[in-house]
């Protein structure tokens, strides 16, 4: 990690957002393209897709990069869609660690790519990668993503071989489907020293996602788990201030990550984040439909950092996944 010498005490004020939370951190979809298709993720028959045209191009992104680095953000991460469908990819990164203010770069993946960009990313100064991973039984895994699980495999043995400062996996959650995973990714990571987190299905891609049938909570996972024994709370263990609270498995030495967005009462209080879509759109919350166009700013030499300050001061208290909240577009157009 680098070190930044910072003037906290001016820049903070104008990051805090309406809440008192310090935003600081920017989620960047470089793509809404993907070339998995996750049940939970991509809509069936999806049709949405931004025009390449409209993707904003590598120095765009890097320009808002520098903005917000202008401002007192610290922490990137590059994501999608699957960012590694990106051929300049590489390059992002590069041009965004080259920023003086960036502390940390991470890049969220599906992985399928990941054998072959590991050590470029790593060069590009990506210092830590989130992997999903939602089951290790190869037709478990095809059902969920209609992907190979082993191209995963092999790209997580080619990140651990790059030598990143952090690898966590996710592992969405749901009933009837992958909780005979929960254990096996557990043990999977351990043997690896690798962080693994499990994720509530949010209803990200359609309402219907959250189908109560198929919804398995953080909770229950935790029960799940407790029969192979004993978890004890870790509340100071924090790492990247994340939205995970992370448990030790006591006798495996293993530590666990629950991100309970519908279960967990104070989620979004220590929320950080603004998320930049692909097509140049500011989103300050995941779970709520604002959105500001960050296009007219970037393409016609307008105020960038302006756009951005608007962003956190809109940024709502809370998410509304659990009052039906219905997605305009899915998150692979948004950025997970
Ligand atoms: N393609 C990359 C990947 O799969 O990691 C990056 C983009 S993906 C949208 C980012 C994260 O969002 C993944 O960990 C994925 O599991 C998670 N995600 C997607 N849809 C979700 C949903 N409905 N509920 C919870 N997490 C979801
Ligand atoms: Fe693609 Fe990631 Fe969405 Fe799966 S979760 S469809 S890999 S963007």
């Amino acid at each position: 990690m680098r070190l930044v010498a910072t003037t906290k005490l001016v820049w903070n004020e104008e990051r805090m957002d309406s809440y008192g939370r310090i935003i600081d951190y920017l989620r960047i979809s470089v793509t809404d393209r993907c070339n998995e298709r996750c049940l939970y993720c991509m809509p069936e028959g999806y049709k949405g897709w931004a025009k390449k045209a409209d993707h904003l191009s590598a120095a765009e992104i890097i320009r808002v990069v520098e903005a917000s680095c202008g401002l007192g953000f610290r922490k990137f991460r590059l994501t999608g869609g699957e960012p590694l469908l990106r051929q300049d990819i590489e390059e992002i990164a590069a041009g965004i660690w080259a920023l003086p203010g960036v502390q940390t770069l991470g890049v969220s993946t599906n992985g399928v790519r990941l054998e072959r960009h590991a050590q470029g990313l790593k060069r590009a100064g990506v210092r830590s990668l989130n992997i999903s991973l939602d089951a290790l039984t190869p037709q478990v895994y095809r059902t969920i993503t209609g992907g190979n699980v082993e191209e995963v495999l092999r790209g997580i043995d080619a990140a651990l071989g790059a030598d990143f400062e952090v690898i966590k996996l996710n592992c969405v959650l749901m009933r009837g489907v992958n909780e005979g995973e929960i254990w096996p990714l557990v043990q999977y990571a351990a043997e690896r020293k690798m962080l693994v987190r499990f994720i509530e299905l949010m209803p990200v891609s359609s309402a219907g996602v959250l189908d109560e049938s198929r919804f398995l909570s953080v909770q229950d996972a935790m029960v799940m788990l407790a029969a192979y024994g004993r978890l004890e709370a870790l509340p100071e263990y924090r790492p990247g201030n994340g939205p995970a609270r992370y448990y030790q498995l006591a006798e495996l030495g293993a530590r666990v990550g629950f991100i309970g967005a519908l279960t967990t009462p104070d989620f979004c209080e220590s929320c950080n984040k603004l998320r930049l879509t692909a097509d140049g759109k500011l989103r300050p919350c995941l779970g709520r439909h604002g959105e500001l166009d960050l296009v007219p700013a970037l393409r016609n030499a307008g105020d960038v950092s302006g756009v951005i300050l608007e962003a956190i001061r809109n940024k709502p208290e809370n998410h509304e996944f659990a009052e039906c909240y219905e997605p305009g577009r899915p998150m692979t157009a948004i950025g997970g």
